[in-house]
């Protein structure tokens, strides 16, 4: 298979190429160009002079277009699902989630735009908030969900009159790659490009003066590097970074119900979800019996399967970066001695795998509990006071998501309202969805997006004071 850059409307290839590794095999994939300071020169200057042009069709012209997106998806369906396994690992099902989810997004907002709206009035006055394209704004993308969490910048940007250049992560840039070359007419050219490349690409996308936004996301230390880089050039950034989600069960839970949610919160895509349940306290009172039906609910469902096409949201950490660092924290686990209830094993006989852990009661400053595993690692601690549970969740410097479970509703919102994150999933696991604003507090964030309130941060509120009697 062939890779392109898409630059003003054309595909580019180059003489700099790289290949990224399937994490099931082990085997190299296909080359994959790397984006040059001119490339990148030209996508700025393409997107700059399209732009203006863009900006003066309207909402509905380009609603219609974001159906049209999300319909070219659908046709080329198998072709992303295809790369998407090939370079995550991921399997059939969870794959067909990244663009199946991906279309809804184009839906949501071919449905959804900001309107002009009447911020004040009186007899001698109106005031109009309105909402204008920033210009071109740029994306850095991870590699945990190539399509939805590049597409999300992709239609933020396009409906309200920005021109957009992704740069996916060159740890699994083939589906984005393919994912523009598919729909990339259906704009004029310059207004959707892609450049793929690594942190040196990075560091110049948001060094350019012809960038006027940085749509970040990824992990927090590279997070704050791009948040400086924009602050000396003066950009508009947000910044979607790491998290450390907390997981609050109740004692009034029906247990068996919970457990398999926590297990799909928690291994969903291997771990590997920025909102993914990271920690969970149990109350002290079912803590036994959760921990037992947890366990159950893990060995049973979440099983190390080589065949892709097994319907199972589990599989391997997407690349070796990963698998080591959760290798790491497995590893260190066993060296303090911590109680592993279940899993425990690193395969190694080919592909980047790790068996679902368990691990109960860790130390609760140790690392498995304190920093991010981004894998297959579930620790679980016991709680019996409110407001000592609220203060170990918000012990962290992220602040993602969080989920709570109580079969008492008044309650479960009560303890959500209490705990410092920007996202909190009362009685299911942490699945984002495009209506809601999704942001990070604390180092997980800067801004945010999707839902109403996330097109504001591709915009810029203009105030229109208008007097009223005549001049
Ligand atoms: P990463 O920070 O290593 O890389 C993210 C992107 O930044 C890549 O495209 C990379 O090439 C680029 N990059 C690297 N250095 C750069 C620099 N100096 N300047 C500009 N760009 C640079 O993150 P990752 O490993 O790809 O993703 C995993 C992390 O992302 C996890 O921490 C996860 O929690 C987080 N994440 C957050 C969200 C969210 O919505 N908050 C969603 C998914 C993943």
């Amino acid at each position: 298979m062939s890779f392109y850059n898409i630059i003003n409307g054309e595909r580019r290839s180059s003489s700099n190429v790289h290949q990224c590794t399937d994490p099931r095999t082990e085997e190299p994939l296909w080359d994959a160009p790397l984006a040059t300071q001119e490339d990148l020169d030209e996508a700025v200057a393409a997107a700059r002079a399209a732009q203006p042009e863009w900006a003066k069709t309207t909402v509905a012209h380009r609603q219609s277009l974001l159906k049209k997106l999300g319909e070219r998806l659908e046709e080329h369906r198998q072709e992303l699902v295809d790369c998407l396994m090939r370079e995550t690992g991921k399997s059939a099902l969870i794959a067909g989630i990244d663009v199946t989810n991906s279309i809804g997004q184009c839906d949501y907002y071919a449905k959804n735009a900001l309107k002009d709206e009447i911020t004040f009035e009186d007899d001698t006055l109106t005031i109009v908030a309105t909402h204008q394209p920033l210009g071109v704004v740029a994306a850095i993308c991870p590699w945990n969900f190539p399509i939805i969490l590049s597409n999300i910048k992709v239609v933020s940007a396009l409906v309200t009159g920005n021109a957009i250049i992704l740069k996916p992560s060159p740890l699994a840039p083939y589906a984005v790659l393919k994912s523009i070359e598919f729909t990339h007419d259906l704009f004029p050219p310059g207004i959707l490009q892609v450049l793929n490349g690594g942190a040196e690409l990075g560091v110049s996308i948001t060094s350019h003066p012809g960038v006027d936004k940085i749509s970040f996301t990824g992990s927090s230390a590279t997070g704050r590097r791009v948040h400086e880089s924009c602050a000396k050039s003066g950009k508009k950034v947000t910044l979607e970074m790491s998290g450390n989600d907390p997981g609050i069960v109740c004692e009034d839970v029906d247990i068996k119900q919970v457990a398999s949610l926590i297990a799909t919160g928690s291994l969903f895509n291997g771990g590997q979800m920025c909102v993914c349940t990271k920690r969970i306290y149990v109350h002290e009172s079912i803590y036994d019996e959760f921990l037992k039906e947890l366990v159950d609910v893990v060995e049973a469902g979440f099983v190390i399967n080589k065949d892709p096409t097994a319907p199972t949201v589990f599989g391997p950490l997407s690349n070796r970066m990963q698998f080591e660092i959760a290798s790491a924290m497995l590893e260190d686990c066993k060296s303090k001695g911590f109680n592993i209830v279940s899993g425990g094993d690193i395969p190694n006989d080919g592909g980047y795998w790790i068996t679902p852990t368990i691990i109960s009661k860790p130390d609760e400053q140790s690392m498995i509990v304190q920093k991010e595993q981004f894998g297959p690692l579930v620790p679980v601690m016991s709680w019996s006071d409110e407001d000592d549970v609220i203060a170990r969740a918000n012990a962290s410097d992220s602040g993602l998501g969080a989920a709570v479970y109580s079969s008492d509703p008044v309650r479960a919102q009560r303890l959500a309202r209490r705990i410092e994150s920007g996202t909190v999933f009362i009685n299911m696991a942490e699945i984002p969805h495009v209506g809601g604003y999704f942001s990070g507090r604390k180092s997980s964030g800067y801004g945010g997006e999707m839902g109403m309130q996330g097109l504001l941060s591709y915009c810029h509120t203009q105030s229109l004071q208008i007097r009223k009697s005549a001049t």
